[in-house]
């Protein structure tokens, strides 16, 4: 099994602006966010502080905000300032790793809620198109019925006619014979 393939479709994977690895087919996501090493591409843990095959840092403070973006993010996902990326992804690990562990493990739950925000949306569009293909079945299903009871009625009024003329003749030839008596 090819573990830097999309397991639903077969897709590259690439890291995402969240540190995530991500299918660039269908956009499933194939980590949790902050696990690829902006450095060497290794896949870590969900939650480790810094690459288990290259010692770089997984994770980077903003200068602006001081939020906790992934390494080798562009962009800080909280202020949108741009972020020097490589200076962190080769700087050492210092000492405040330890520190830098828990303030990523408080900040994932809020990058998990962005991405299920996101895929919500997805969600939403889809549950959309599903309500709209669903009305116009709905729609061409009362027109065939609709049609259907042209015809039943149609059928009915042709067969009242007849017997109705069945009956008159009837009648009038038993006239007929009466007058004749
Ligand atoms: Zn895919
Ligand atoms: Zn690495
Ligand atoms: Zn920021």
């Amino acid at each position: 099994m090819e573990k830097d393939r999309c397991p639903a479709c077969r897709g590259a994977l690439a890291p995402d602006a969240l540190g995530g690895l991500r299918c660039e087919a269908c956009g499933a996501a194939a980590s949790e966010p902050m696990t690829v090493c902006p450095r060497c591409r290794h896949v870590n843990d969900p939650g480790a502080a810094a690459c288990d095959r290259c010692s770089a840092e997984l994770s980077a403070p903003c200068p602006g905000c001081n939020c906790i973006n992934w390494a080798g993010a562009e962009r800080c996902a909280d202020c949108g300032r741009e972020l020097d990326n490589l200076g962190h992804a080769f700087r050492p690990i210092g000492r405040s790793v330890e520190i830098r562990r828990e303030e990523l493990i408080r900040r994932v739950p809020g990058l998990k809620e962005q991405e299920e925000r996101k895929s919500e949306r997805r969600l939403d569009m889809l549950r959309e198109a599903d309500r709209r293909r669903m009305q116009r079945e709905t729609e061409r299903a009362a027109e065939a019925k609709a049609r259907e009871q042209r015809i039943v009625r149609n059928v009915g009024m042709a067969v009242a006619v007849f017997l109705v003329i069945v009956v008159l003749a009837a009648v009038i030839s038993l006239s007929m014979s009466a007058i004749s008596e």
